[in-house]
């Protein structure tokens, strides 16, 4: 077995640093001290320096010391004011990245800024930062907890707890950003935290097993832990090297050792060499070859004869009890399924999983314990049945069915029979934005990689959806023809038409074929989602490409047009397009007629636009009706009254002037004609 210690683990800069100045104090003579709240979240840490005389303190008014050390976590204003009051030597440990916390916190809340602090207000660090928000901090764990605030267009500043998940960080920072302008975010986690967590999870993707040491109080070293089991692998949060149970490591090949920010270096050291110890005993590996174990084991064999650690054998359950199942298989006494080995799955109660009288599989842990019972393992039985059954799939390609069991870092878990993993990516064809909507869900899955030795599994939806697809899109070009009525779903709108989906073929339907009359958009007619009925215009399966009409499907309008529209009788229409021997006129959607120049005036006219223009609405009488060429022709004119020619006045024979060199002047016979009127006035 491989043990392999993560890059980063153990104590940060901010622990060392304040441990260090404690033990200085001590060994110059200046002890005892008192911390206030356990220097570091680790008990066998704190019960080491209580010997050497730093002494936790709960409490203000129990500290009988005469120096206090503040902790890594750092206090609110007010808890330094009541030190100095009771005249305390404060030697000040916080961590110059909490500290920063506090400051951002104490300059945006003095600037009139709400603080909002990504942590839990339980922890000392957060309590701390809140008393440094001078009573404008807000505290919350997640980004639920912060859409339920009432918060108003107030200004804001967003700071987390140094030992947050940068990942939750990111998508509050992102909800926040979206909804508030007056915003400032100050990302404080500790890079201390991130080395951390990045190196666990790096580790806990290579090996079968990861032990993660730290205080079980310690917030940062119970992320670590949460963070390698999301990855799938088996994951144990111990404290120290006492926590390691034998059992856990069967079949193990690699273990990975992290540890958090306050575990001390002493103690990942014990747990390191009480693993080898482990290793070099092989008791880790249930009954390992030519070890004490293993001898006293074969002695045991010889009373059941045949049956070894590692069978795998039928048995029947005979008793429930909280913490283990009784099960028969055979010998002298019945065999002990301890709650932990029932199954991969947290569960509550062993009813949840098996009944009294069912016959299950299980595997050999050990033949025989003190008092005499097999141990066995369902656990063990149902992974190893697990592995051949996936290994049959992956070598066969073949389908199985898993139900989704957790949603984890960068994926989800399936139950087949051990954890499968299927990455995001996985899951299906796109992208997924909510993975949780599988949990319970059963999916058909492929495996696509599978590690025996590693007992690990990956497994892919998207795969089968894919070789799914594939099928149908086969058997659509296979049997799609030409004058086909087809059901699809519009995919895709653009200007110039719709992409429908057949099941998994795309043809397109064209705005010229949406529908008998003039479309502008091809929204007017169809909207994504829409499940439609098409008719199949065209298929060239060399360029995978198919043509599709709607309008095919709906009677044409020049059908009926003989019944509807008689010659000699009058419709309205709107003039749609103008050209030079005429105009056209639509009469409905579909049917568009033409008013010949000559039809459109009883005037002379020179071009059509003269007395029309494009979207007048019109009155004309029908001249002509020829469905079968789809040609109507109409009469502007004839539904206007002929105008009546004038009478022509007879022309009055002009007035006969002589000419000038006979002696008489114009103005004498104007003269003669104005006394002849004078005279007959007289008269
Ligand atoms: S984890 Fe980071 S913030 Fe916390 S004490 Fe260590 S160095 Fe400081």
């Amino acid at each position: 077995m491989q043990i392999l210690i993560a890059p980063y683990a153990g104590f940060c800069f901010g622990v060392k640093k304040a441990i260090n100045e404690g033990e200085n104090l001590i060994n110059n003579g200046q002890g005892p001290l008192a911390s206030l709240g356990p220097l570091i979240h680790n008990p066998q840490e704190v019960s080491r320096l209580k010997n050497l005389g730093i002494i936790s303190r709960e409490n203000l008014n129990d500290i009988i010391e005469n120096k206090v050390l503040i902790r890594t976590h750092g206090i609110a204003p007010d808890v330094y004011n009541e030190l100095r009051k009771n005249k305390l030597e404060i030697i000040d440990c916080t961590c110059p990245y909490v500290k920063k916390v506090q400051q951002v916190a104490y300059e945006y809340a003095n600037k009139g800024y709400t603080i909002l602090i990504l942590g839990n207000k339980e922890h000392p660090e957060v309590q701390g930062i809140l008393g440094w928000s001078m009573g404008k901090g807000i505290a919350f764990r997640n980004l639920e907890e912060l859409s339920n605030l009432n918060l108003k267009n107030e200004k804001l500043c967003l700071v987390a707890q140094t030992t947050e998940n940068p990942d939750i960080f990111k998508e509050v920072s992102r909800f926040l950003e979206v909804k508030f302008t007056h915003l400032v975010v100050f990302n404080t986690i500790c890079s201390a935290t991130l080395q951390r967590q990045r190196s666990a999870l790096e580790l806990a993707s290579k090996v079968d097993l990861m032990i993660v040491v730290g205080g079980l109080n310690s917030a940062n070293t119970q992320k670590l832990a949460l963070l390698c089991h999301e990855t799938g692998t088996l994951t144990k949060h111990i404290e120290t090297a006492e926590d390691l149970q034998n059992d856990w490591f069967y079949d193990i090949d690699s273990v990975g050792v992290t540890a958090g920010a306050s575990t001390p270096d002493w103690i990942i050291e014990e747990v390191v060499r009480t693993m080898e110890e482990m290793k070099n005993n092989e008791e880790m590996q249930g009954a390992g070859k030519g070890t004490e174990m293993e001898k006293q084991l074969e002695q045991d064999m010889s009373k059941i004869e045949d049956i070894k650690p590692g069978d795998i054998l039928t048995g029947k359950v005979v008793q429930i009890n909280t913490d283990e199942v009784l099960v028969d298989v055979g010998g002298k006494s019945e065999g002990i399924i301890s709650v932990n080995e029932l199954s991969y799955r947290k569960i509550n109660d062993p009813n949840e999983l098996v009944e009294v009288g069912d016959d299950i599989q299980v595997l050999v842990l050990k033949v025989e314990n003190s008092e005499g019972n097999m141990i066995l393992s369902k656990r063990r039985a149902d992974q190893e049945e697990a592995l051949n059954k996936l290994e049959t799939a992956f070598n066969e390609g073949a389908i199985i069915e898993a139900e989704v069991v957790e949603v984890v870092k960068g994926g989800i878990l399936v139950d087949v029979g051990m954890r499968g993993f299927v990455p995001a990516s996985l899951v299906d064809r796109g992208y997924v934005e909510d993975l949780e909507q599988f949990i319970g869900q059963k999916l058909r899955l492929k495996v696509i990689e599978f590690d025996r030795k590693a007992r690990k599994a990956v497994l892919s939806r998207k795969a089968v959806l894919d070789e799914e697809l594939e099928a149908k899109r086969e058997k659509i070009w296979q049997e799609i023809a030409e004058g086909q009525t087809r059901k699809g779903v519009v995919q895709r709108i653009t200007d110039f038409g719709a992409f429908v989906d057949l099941g998994g073929v795309d043809g397109l339907l064209h705005v010229s074929e949406m529908g008998w009359g003039r479309v502008s958009h091809p929204r007017d007619v169809v909207s994504e989602g829409d499940e439609i009925e098409v008719y199949v215009l065209g298929v060239d399966k060399e360029n995978e490409r198919i043509s599709l009409g709607l309008k095919q499907l709906i009677p044409s309008p020049w059908e009926v047009a003989a019944e509807k529209y008689h010659v000699g009788s009058t419709i309205k229409g709107k003039v749609v397009r103008i050209a030079p021997f005429g105009a056209f006129v639509e009469v409905e959607p579909g049917i568009d007629a033409l008013v010949h120049i000559s039809q459109l005036s009883w005037d002379r006219v020179e071009k059509p636009e003269d007395v029309l223009s494009i979207g007048q609405e019109v009155e004309a009488k029908v001249l002509d009706i020829d469905s079968k060429n789809k040609r109507m022709s109409l009469s502007i004119k004839e539904v206007t009254s002929k105008p009546v020619k004038e009478k022509k006045e007879p022309e009055k024979p002009p007035v006969q002037i002589p000419n000038e060199p006979s002696g008489v002047t114009i103005g004498d016979v104007v003269g003669d004609i104005f006394n002849g009127i004078k005279d007959k006035e007289k008269d």
